[in-house]
């Protein structure tokens, strides 16, 4: 069990499509206690039945990541029920629709604002306040995806978000390397969830991924969540700071492979 006797929290699970949930069961599966939070109260009622799957129904907490008390109040709750904890998973990413079709240069301030503080800077200050439970090996993840490297038709104000998150993954990684604590993103390819659905014209990007990826298929929540398990545990304890493509090859193509050999 490769994470036998690792406690952790995990912040994103909106349903069982959900990349958090992947992650959760591959976490419990090798052996974690796992703490949830949910957004909202009709979150709460999706969230419930899943922390009971894991045998967590003790550990369901709210925490609405741009309100700073509702983060102070989960690492009090967390302190009390858990102690010390060794990972937190931060798969959590919001932009008003505006922000995700039409002209990029139309983007709002409001839009941005919001995109980057809940995309963003939660996992800063998520850190930040949890920091004093964490274990001297312990392992932040947060979830990320390509169009914050290339562009992508419509993720537009989600790519720039991205794009920072990627960053933050590493200047955390530096900040806290000295304590022992690894901080790490998954990009993962594109799964159909409820973030997802946000997107415009996001059935053509699986296809298009599956299409053109060099595994010719898209990637499912249960290898990502194996990934992110690799990433909380200590499998990889030399690993921080990067940004882990797992999405079939994709991100390595240039150009798909075509054959002209018909003249
Ligand atoms: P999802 O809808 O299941 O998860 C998104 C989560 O964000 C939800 O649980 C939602 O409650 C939470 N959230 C939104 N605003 C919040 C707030 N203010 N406070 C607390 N939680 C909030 O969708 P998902 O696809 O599993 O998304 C998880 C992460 O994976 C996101 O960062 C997303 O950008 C990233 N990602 C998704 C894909 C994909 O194709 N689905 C690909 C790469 C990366």
């Amino acid at each position: 069990m490769l994470m036998a006797g690792k406690k952790g929290v995990i912040l994103g699970v909106a349903n069982n499509k959900s990349i958090a949930y992947g992650i959760a069961k591959q976490c419990a599966a090798q052996g974690a206690k796992i703490a949830f939070t949910y957004l909202n109260d009709s979150l709460k009622k999706r969230v419930e039945p899943i922390a009971a799957e894991f045998g967590s129904e003790d550990l369901v907490y709210p925490c609405d990541v741009s309100n700073p008390e509702e983060i102070k109040a989960l690492k009090e709750s967390l302190e009390k029920d858990l102690g010390q904890i060794d990972f937190i998973v931060h798969s959590i990413a919001f932009a008003p629709k505006e922000g995700l079709s039409g002209r990029f240069m139309d983007i709002t301030k409001n839009a941005f604002d919001i995109a980057m503080d809940i995309s963003v800077y939660s996992l800063i200050e998520v850190v930040r306040e949890l920091k004093p439970l964490l274990s001297n090996s312990s392992s932040i993840l947060t979830l990320t995806y390509y169009g914050g490297e290339k562009y992508i038709p419509n993720y537009n104000l989600m790519g720039v978000a991205k794009a920072a998150l990627d960053m933050t993954t590493k200047y955390l990684a530096e900040d806290l390397g000295k304590d022992g604590i690894r901080v790490n993103a998954i990009s993962a390819g594109p799964i159909k969830t409820l973030a997802a659905a946000g997107i415009s014209d996001f059935r053509f990007m699986l296809k298009w991924n599956e299409a053109h990826s060099p595994l010719k298929k898209n990637v499912t929540t249960d290898e990502v969540g194996n990934s992110g398990m690799y990433l909380l545990s200590d499998l990889s304890s030399a690993v921080t700071g990067e940004v882990h493509h797992v999405d079939c090859g994709y991100n390595i193509m240039g150009m798909p492979a075509v054959d002209f050999t018909d003249g």
